[in-house]
């Protein structure tokens, strides 16, 4: 069965069928992490949907071109007014580092949590540092078209250049708080940003290069245009992000980049909710009441079930945070497991019924990825009496493929290194036994006896775990 794909566009605050620009590829540009600091848990939840969203389309059968970046220069303190510490150079002087050192060590930290988190690389991590010469050509490109101007600190857009700009936020520019968008000294309107800061005439950045403006460094928003236009093309499918990027960031690319190239710039803009702690209050890197993965792994939490508390709201909603949250997410996530771990593969029954499932979790994923959709059919598929083991196993496979939740990994269950009586050890053995004699029936009633104790076999090819039902 051929599935549609639907996903809300914020362009036109709609769920739009998905048509690719070239039939059967798809390219997705998500705006990565600015690398001063670990990644919190909140930023990590806008790169599971482009993730979910990714392994979806593969599922679908498009070709996927993604591109992830990292801001590694350029993105100031009090970005919304191109004002402040550039945050990676700041960070780097206060940890001894330089900004080069500082900047490649938090990239690969942020790695190694999408790896913890099953999240797929992207086919390339753009680095801002690397696309230096595009940023300048993609401003010289703006300056043919009359579109930038220059101040004492910079070279700024000149957004009443550019009608459109803010449609996408539906920013009322008349009656823009002037406290949001203060106009620096010399700015021209107060939604113009900067494309190129130059160097403070006091001070020796370490990132700097030469421009035909003036010696400095590239404005945060510049540099994602250019690295889509590098890597992908001047109009491509998706570009993802969260939702604080829909009023400035976002905006500023679109002026960019449709200034510069009179094409569209992205068909499908997808924003991502926040997670939010209680009260509301939102986590960020610089408010300083942030939580790594890393903090959640050594309060003893799998990686994993904090990616299945992210999948039970939908993306587009806000996500509440607390270690209540996260604990009730792990015990339903170790406890679906726990009944996966028990379906037997020899067990042939209703595999329509089964398949049947596996369209109903596709169809909820295609609508606008609804992943809590997906996980209850899931809970309902495993439970379903009426299913045979193996082909619940089957489309568990399947859709596992898209949801990366390691649903038939079983090493992350705390209870596996719970010392085992050696009552059931031997019941264990005599039922593995009966098991290769064939003997079914005795092996199917030892471990009845086996569960009763309290513990479950699990029956790998050559060899059998003994491994507790309880769950704590
Ligand atoms: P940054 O490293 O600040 O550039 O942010 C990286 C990504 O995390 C961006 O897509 C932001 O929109 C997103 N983000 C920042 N804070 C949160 C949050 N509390 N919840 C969800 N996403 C966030
Ligand atoms: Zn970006």
């Amino acid at each position: 069965m051929t599935q549609q794909l639907h996903l809300f566009n914020t362009l036109t605050r709609s769920k739009e069928i998905f048509v690719p620009i070239q039939p059967g590829q798809v390219q997705i540009y998500t705006c990565g992490p600015t690398v001063y600091n670990y990644a919190h848990i909140g930023n990590l939840r806008s790169y599971i949907f482009p993730d979910l969203l990714k392994k979806l389309l593969h599922f679908l059968n498009y070709e996927v071109q993604h591109i992830i970046n990292f801001t590694d220069v350029g993105h100031l303190t009090a970005d919304t007014i191109d004002q402040g510490e550039d945050k990676v150079e700041q960070a780097a002087a206060e940890q001894g580092k330089t900004a080069w050192e500082l900047s490649r060590f938090y990239a690969d930290a942020y790695k190694r949590d999408l790896e913890s988190l099953n999240i797929a690389f992207p086919g390339k991590f753009t680095y801002a540092t690397d696309y230096i010469q595009e940023q300048i050509d993609l401003i010289k490109t703006l300056e043919s078209k009359e579109l930038i101007y220059s101040t004492a600190d910079g070279v700024y857009y000149d957004t009443s250049g550019f009608p459109d700009y803010g449609k996408m936020a539906k920013l009322d520019i008349e009656g823009l708080d002037a406290g949001s968008r203060v106009a620096a000294d010399q700015k021209r309107n107060k939604t113009d940003f900067a494309l190129w800061k130059f160097s403070p005439a006091d001070q020796q950045r370490q990132m700097e290069w030469e421009s035909p403006w003036g010696k400095g460094f590239p404005g945060w928003h510049l540099e994602c245009t250019a690295m889509v236009f590098a890597e992908l093309g001047q109009t491509i499918d998706i570009h993802t992000g969260g939702t604080d990027h829909i009023p400035v960031h976002h905006t500023n690319e679109i002026a960019q980049a449709e200034g510069a190239s009179g094409q569209p710039f992205v068909k499908y803009w997808l924003h991502g909710e926040f997670l939010v702690l209680d009260q509301s209050r939102r986590m960020g890197k610089s408010l300083g009441n942030f939580i790594t993965l890393n903090d959640l792994i050594e309060q003893g939490f799998s990686a994993r079930a904090y990616r299945y508390l992210a999948l039970t709201s939908h993306y587009r909603s806000f996500l509440t945070f607390s270690d209540e949250a996260l604990k009730s997410a792990q015990t339903a996530y170790f406890k679906l497991k726990r009944l996966i771990s028990g379906l037997r593969q020899d067990q042939e029954r209703n595999p329509d019924l089964a398949t049947d499932y596996q369209d109903r979790i596709v169809e909820a994923l295609c609508d606008d990825l609804n992943a809590p959709k997906a996980l209850g059919l899931i809970w309902d598929l495993v439970q379903d009496k009426g299913i045979g083991g193996k082909h619940k196993l089957e489309i568990l496979r399947q859709v596992d493929s898209i949801l990366s939740l390691s649903l038939m990994d079983f090493t992350d269950f705390p209870e596996l290194h719970l010392e085992i009586p050696e009552s059931v050890q031997t019941l264990a053995e005599q039922r593995w036994q009966a098991r290769l004699q064939r003997d079914f029936k005795e092996a199917d009633r030892l471990r009845q006896e086996i569960s009763e104790q309290g513990f479950d076999v699990r029956d790998a090819k050559d060899s059998y775990e003994v491994v507790s039902l309880s769950l704590g």
